[in-house]
């Protein structure tokens, strides 16, 4: 890393992401937009070149990658074009060097998160049981929150609390389940027992998850068109 890069992410780290109130104004007035990253998580900005890099590519390229040099090592700033079909960001996306640096990013990611994982088991014996019971337990209630979501009908209630007289569909669907299915009060009441208010069930969590499904289907959607429609550099 050199002294004019050294504000862009660091292997370990993740990319370098800043929100800046505003951005320099380049030529025509355009200039670099925070919107981007939520379209590329690969995507960053150093601020003291008013440059975009790709995180993938500059960290885990190798010597014989063909991705485009101005993501690696130059930086791009041709705003104009950043969002436009088959060229700056879409282009890269989709070039398959740059999907090969992905793919390192991704494994390095996964061993670095595999080895953590061993030290907090480590620290915390009960943690590989309370990890598998919360997955169980998460699968079933996105299982939930997918049927009421493609039932596409309101059913958090305004008045969610202990007292109401009608807590909305959600609430008295997961009071039901807690009296009904074993395995799913089983799974509720050691998150609770660990947790002790906290069950993913409230309005906040809801939400959450919600955004976390629809973002997985949009990720499905661009991968496999990305495969399919997957272009040289
Ligand atoms: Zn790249």
């Amino acid at each position: 890393m050199t002294a004019s890069d050294d504000d862009l992410g660091r292997v370990d780290c993740g990319p370098s992401q800043p929100k800046l109130a505003s951005f320099p104004k380049g030529r025509k007035n355009r200039c670099y937009r925070a919107i981007w990253y939520e379209s590329f998580r690969w995507l960053e900005y150093s601020v003291k070149q008013d440059r975009k890099f790709c995180f993938a590519c500059r960290n885990f390229s190798t010597s014989t990658s063909k991705s485009d040099i101005a993501f690696m090592k130059t930086g791009w700033n041709a705003w104009a074009k950043a969002m436009e079909t088959n060229r700056g960001l879409r282009k890269h996306d989709a070039c398959s060097d740059h999907l090969l640096s992905m793919t390192r990013w991704e494994s390095h990611a996964s061993q670095r998160e595999q080895e953590a994982a061993g030290i907090r088991n480590m620290l915390d014996p009960d943690r590989p049981s309370v990890v598998s019971n919360n997955r169980e337990y998460t699968k079933m209630l996105l299982q939930y929150y997918q049927y009421f979501c493609s039932e596409e009908t309101a059913y958090r209630g305004h008045n969610e609390t202990t007292e109401s007289q009608n807590a909305g569909k959600w609430k008295e669907f997961i009071n039901l389940m807690l009296r009904t299915n074993p395995l799913f009060k089983r799974y509720h009441d050691k998150m609770k027992q660990r947790y002790r208010t906290y069950d993913y069930t409230s309005k906040r969590s809801s939400n959450e998850l919600v955004k976390s499904m629809a973002f997985e289907v949009r990720r499905t959607i661009k991968n496999r068109s990305t495969r399919q429609a997957c272009i040289q550099c």
